[in-house]
């Protein structure tokens, strides 16, 4: 986090993807406009600033309650998918919808502590453009999902996939890292990868995750699993390299029993009738089969990366154009006079 910079308050967007939570959205709800109006009041951010709730085709009554808010609340927007598209697909959508300078996302159930938004707004006002939040513990979680979860990390690491340890969809995005984020055109979302992806000014709010007070967990094994796969398969081609790899050394194998094969059957009298003529096509025959599935993966992995049509960089800051301007200005009047 740079110090130097300090910035004006900006307005503020609060995102909240909502599936079946009718039984905690009000309270939440109110909790987050108690923080918003502490941070109007406390001038840390703008006036005007809002939230943004986002119905992903809820089967309760999420929806007549978003609707009863918004008419109620003129800080509180209230946006409705036309069916379940997913966490991340809400959340996206929210994003998408909101105009401040600053957006935070965090679940409808505030297990993440509509408390720690203000430490996220003071690391925002010293120059930071994405605030993640990160939860410096695990206790709320059953053993199975913490071991899983930090499994899971790690294996990311591996595969060259670069995630914030720890760090889920709790976080702050200032309007340029937000815009470039809407660039990106992919339709499989991850989006703890995606912002990592963008790089900016970056830094961290460590938090402690509370249990949820109401309702049930929306995201059960299935999806968590679905979830943990996507972030791989959208992230890293690591499986198939595997793919080359694996056939390159069951070539490399196969050769050297191709050879044995041969000795045995030319130069000893080991060799049963009918053995070499059925084991050198098999094994010839698979090695080269997986070693060509390999190459395909390779450009199946080309394809991949294409078909995205991320965008290839963001400018992050410009220093110094106005001089680049000048000087090629006085060397094209330089030209003009020769
Ligand atoms: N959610 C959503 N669409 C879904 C599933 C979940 O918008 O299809 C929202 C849910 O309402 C909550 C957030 O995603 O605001 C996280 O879900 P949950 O708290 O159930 O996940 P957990 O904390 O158990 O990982
Ligand atoms: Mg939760």
């Amino acid at each position: 986090m740079s110090t130097d910079s300090s910035r004006p308050a900006p307005t503020l967007a609060i995102v909240v993807p909502c599936y079946n939570e009718e039984e905690i959205l009000a309270e939440s709800c109110a909790e987050l406009l108690q923080q918003l109006n502490r941070l109007e009041h406390s001038g840390k951010v703008a006036r005007g600033s809002k939230i943004y709730l986002v119905d992903d085709g809820s089967r309760d009554d999420t929806w007549p309650l978003m609707q009863k808010i918004a008419r109620r609340e003129s800080q509180v927007v209230s946006v409705r998918l036309s069916r379940n598209k997913g966490h991340q697909n809400a959340l996206h959508a929210g994003l998408s919808q909101t105009v401040e300078e600053a957006v935070v996302s965090i679940d409808a159930d505030l297990q993440d502590g509509a408390e720690n938004i203000e430490p996220m707004v003071d690391h925002y006002l010293q120059g930071s453009e994405v605030v993640y939040g990160v939860r410096s513990e695990r206790h709320t979680d059953t053993f199975f999902k913490r071991f899983t979860a930090e499994g899971y990390y790690r294996v990311m690491h591996k595969l060259g996939v670069d995630l914030v340890f720890n760090h889920a969809d709790f976080r702050l995005l200032s309007r340029r890292a937000l815009d470039a984020l809407l660039e990106y055109p992919e339709a499989n979302l991850f989006l703890r990868g995606m912002v990592r992806e963008l790089g900016f000014e970056s830094s961290q709010v460590e938090y402690r995750r509370r249990e949820r007070t109401a309702g049930e967990s929306k995201y059960p094994l299935r999806r968590m699993l679905s979830l943990a796969w996507r972030g791989i398969t959208s992230f890293s081609t690591a499986p198939l390299r595997a793919i080359t790899v694996l056939g390159l050394v069951s070539s490399a194998l196969s050769f050297a029993v191709i050879a044995w094969v041969l000795i045995t059957r030319l130069f000893t009298d080991n060799a049963v009738p009918g053995w070499a003529s059925i084991l050198l096509p098999l094994l010839f025959i698979g090695s080269v089969q997986l070693l060509c599935l390999g190459v395909i993966g390779e450009y199946i992995a080309k394809l991949f990366e294409e078909v995205k049509q991320r965008p290839k960089y963001h400018i992050d800051q410009v220093v110094g154009a106005e001089t680049a301007d000048i000087e090629k200005r006085e060397k094209e009047a330089a030209v003009v006079a020769d």
